[in-house]
């Protein structure tokens, strides 16, 4: 039958590998998933903090412990990138400043809106001219924000401290609806750029500059060579003039030379 061959044919292969070539694969294989894993440590730790040694660190435990090394490195390493910190707390920021006049009335606690400056419910007033700007603003704050002039002695605290329950209730909220803003938008602030793309650009970009570099010694070679020729046809040039030729030509043609190399430098 066809499968007795197939199994004898797969016995005879597995006998006829050469098993030094195979464990040299192996380890081959091995050496760049241990690079590869060094290479992702660096380029991860870069995104979760700017201190160089702490990167160095999370390196050098890759590089001696490898797999474990990675493990306690997923384990220790700061939870969140520098950008989505960034993002975060400009996030915040920008909300507290758009919701800041959708708070509720402190004398009877309807909802108030933006603009408003008196309750509409129980006509509490909200906001109060500045005396010295004359500009509306909010009466429980210290300062006005737009001149400086000291309102009053103190700043009243924006509201007082709800009872723990209601607290935990509005901590709840709010975690619930960051987790459904985050895994809603996820991909609103990524960049978009993965793990290998980002390798791929810290081997490429010295390579790049050394081309350049390169380049520019051979332009620069390149630009002596025609000097030489230049100089060397002036001279032929001058020892085929006839004699009679006005001297003052030649400390010009000097001139510009010197002028041409001060460019140049
Ligand atoms: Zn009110
Ligand atoms: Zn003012």
């Amino acid at each position: 039958m066809g499968l007795e061959k197939i199994i004898l044919s797969f016995f005879d292969f597995v006998g006829s590998l050469d098993f030094n070539m195979f464990g040299f694969i192996l380890g081959l294989v091995l050496v760049v998933f241990w690079l590869f894993i060094i290479g992702w440590v660096w380029v991860d730790s870069g995104e979760r903090t700017s201190k160089r040694g702490l990167r160095v660190g999370y390196v050098l435990l890759s590089v001696f412990l490898n797999i474990p090394g990675l493990i306690i490195y997923l384990i220790i390493r700061p939870s969140e990138t520098i950008e989505e910190i960034y993002w975060a707390d400009l996030e915040r920021r920008y909300l507290k400043y758009e919701t800041a006049d959708l708070g509720d009335c402190p004398k009877c606690g309807s909802q108030l809106f933006p603009g408003y400056v008196h309750c509409t419910n129980c006509g509490y007033t909200i906001k109060a001219r500045c005396p010295k700007c004359n500009i509306l603003v909010n009466k429980d704050h210290k300062y006005c924000e737009f001149c400086g002039f000291q309102l009053r002695e103190r700043a009243v605290g924006e509201e007082k401290y709800p009872d723990v329950k209601v607290m935990e209730k509005q901590i709840t909220a709010t975690k619930e609806h960051a987790v459904e803003t985050v895994e809603s938008k996820r991909t609103r602030y990524k960049t978009g750029h993965s793990f290998v793309v980002k390798l791929g650009n810290a081997i490429l970009t010295p390579l790049l500059s050394l081309k350049k570099e390169i380049q520019l010694k051979k332009d620069d070679l390149l630009e002596k060579v025609n000097k030489k020729e230049e100089k060397e046809e002036v001279k032929q040039s001058i020892t085929n003039q006839p004699v009679n030729v006005s001297k003052k030509e030649y400390p010009k043609q000097n001139q510009k030379k010197k002028k041409k190399k001060k460019k140049k430098r």
